[in-house]
């Protein structure tokens, strides 16, 4: 019980590889992202901890040592990794949260499977993480919980532990009430994440549903409304989102809701972009391509990122506009992540086969529209397409913030290039300079790309450059997200 700061996150905080035989401990490949980003917390205590889980082939194997000690660029840390068993993992992670909690915080009521879930293991897992968390924070230390799958964690810890200061983020959006509370386990979540301090989201809209669904749910009273920083109100935020809750009161207890919207690490990405070998090879892809357009999407593979919509819109393109063909390519990297699920094997199987079909119809031995790519890429690779590309394609269904397109803008180190963003990808909110097309619309669509194309070099410039102010402001040494912890002058609540 010695440590100020425990990370609660269901991932470890570095990868595990095989060298020789023997299992070693590698930094994250790529400095940019949530892992080294979390961690970077840890220089600001005096202690911290980790708390993930780690495949175990025998939980109770007394030999399994779940703790260890780490020393890297952030400090000296604990890790303490959980020990499951693959059908533990297989109940709490892949069914119930990519099952039943993944579709319905992303608003696909249909996709949402009730039957396999096993919420007694699943409580049992966020038990066990919140023991653990309990036996290492401080007298009076932080726990900062991440994600819905340890939705259970905070109401655990504050039982174990009255007198921690608990605090959550959300890395998803978080949907309405009417959506939200299709979960039968609705009252246990919302009851868990009201034990917190602080509670927070990428943006004003997801704190907002948040709030009306822990109305809809319990006796909340709203201790506390702000305004919401102009900066974050773009022309389509809704008259209701411009005055937001940040205090709740229930129960006896406070919980404040921050709005903190996560970002980039701009000089890494910058310092990649302007790195000889990634200038040498995107200029190299670029002449290949001679007058060429690259239009560059990336995703992993999932319902929400909206793969389809967008392959099916760039089949209307090839076929609306004849003269486009070869002179124009997409290269689509749709990462599936998740191999083992069935929704997702289809999502992939069908991105394959329009692909494929695309390719067939309009495809000639010197030009093959579509480039697809199933596999991850290096970041330093895609950092070399983002400098190559002259659109980048980003139209998720829904999704938290994504990160892409704002790495896409910072790695444009030489201000050109046309972002095409969807209005439901939390980056929206600030990024009102991209184009911005509605997924769902196919007439919207269709425009966007096609205005993209058309766009002339001043109006990249002029929007690139403001798109690049606003990626700036929530650099990731700008994130702020949990006030008692950060001192919280850029949250949204403090404002
Ligand atoms: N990414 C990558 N290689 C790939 C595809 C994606 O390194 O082939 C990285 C990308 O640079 C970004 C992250 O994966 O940092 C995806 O984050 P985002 O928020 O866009 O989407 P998420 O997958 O978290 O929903």
């Amino acid at each position: 019980m010695s440590s100020d700061l425990v990370i609660v996150y269901h991932r470890q905080p570095y990868e595990e590889v095989q060298e020789n035989g023997k299992t070693v401990l590698r930094e994250n490949k790529s400095p940019n992202g949530i892992v080294p980003t979390l961690k970077s917390f840890f220089g600001g205590v005096t202690h911290g901890a980790w708390v993930a889980w780690k495949l175990a082939e025998d939980p109770d194997n007394p030999d399994f040592e779940p703790r260890i000690e780490i020393e890297d660029d952030h400090g000296k840390y604990s890790v303490f990794r959980l020990p499951l068993s693959a059908e533990q993992v297989r109940e709490f992670y892949h069914v119930t949260s990519k099952e039943a909690f993944w579709p319905i915080l992303h608003g696909f009521k249909e996709r949402y499977n009730y039957d396999p879930v096993d919420w007694a293991n699943f409580r049992t897992v966020n038990w066990q993480f919140a023991e653990a968390a309990a036996k290492e924070a401080a007298l009076g230390g932080v726990v900062w919980v991440h994600d819905y799958n340890l939705w259970l964690v905070p109401g655990f810890l504050r039982q174990m532990r009255p007198d921690l200061k608990i605090s959550f983020f959300h890395h998803t959006p978080f949907p309405a009430a009417d959506v939200f509370n299709v979960l039968p386990w609705r009252r246990e979540i919302v009851s868990s994440l009201l034990a917190c301090d602080d509670i927070g989201f990428h943006i004003p809209r997801y704190a907002a549903n948040f709030v009306s669904v822990a109305c809809s749910l319990f006796d909340v009273e709203v201790a506390k409304r702000v305004r919401v920083p102009e900066k974050w109100i773009s022309e389509g935020t809704a008259l209701t989102e411009r005055v937001q809750p940040t205090l709740l009161a229930h129960e006896g207890r406070q919980t404040s809701i921050s709005v903190a919207p996560v970002g980039v690490n701009i000089d890494y990405i910058e310092e990649r972009a302007r790195a000889p070998e990634i200038c040498a090879k995107a200029a190299e892809i670029r002449e290949e391509l001679g007058d060429t357009k690259l239009l560059l999407s990336v995703g992993r593979t999932d319902y929400t990122k909206g793969g389809i919509e967008q392959l099916l819109s760039f089949e209307r393109l090839l076929e609306g506009k004849p003269e486009l063909k070869g002179k124009i390519r997409l290269m689509h990297v749709s990462v599936s992540a998740n191999r083992n699920m069935t929704a997702y094997e289809q999502i992939q199987n069908e991105i394959e086969q329009i692909a494929g079909r695309i390719n067939g119809r309009f495809g000639t031995l010197e030009w093959q529209p579509i480039a697809l790519i199933s596999r991850a890429i290096q970041f330093s690779e895609l950092v070399t397409y983002y400098r190559a590309a002259d659109v980048a394609w980003i139209t998720p269904l829904v999704d938290g913030m994504n990160l892409v397109c704002k790495e896409f803008v910072a790695a444009r180190v030489d201000g050109d290039g046309v972002l095409v963003l969807s209005e439901f990808a939390g980056a929206a909110v600030a990024l009102e300079d991209a184009v911005l097309a509605n997924p769902f619309s196919n007439r919207s669509m269709d425009r966007a790309i096609e205005d993209a194309i058309a766009m002339p070099e001043d109006e990249r410039r002029r929007r690139m450059a403001s798109l690049w102010h606003a990626v700036a402001q929530t650099d990731i040494k700008n994130w702020k997200p949990i006030g008692f912890l950060t001192g919280g002058d850029k949250t949204f609540a403090a404002e």
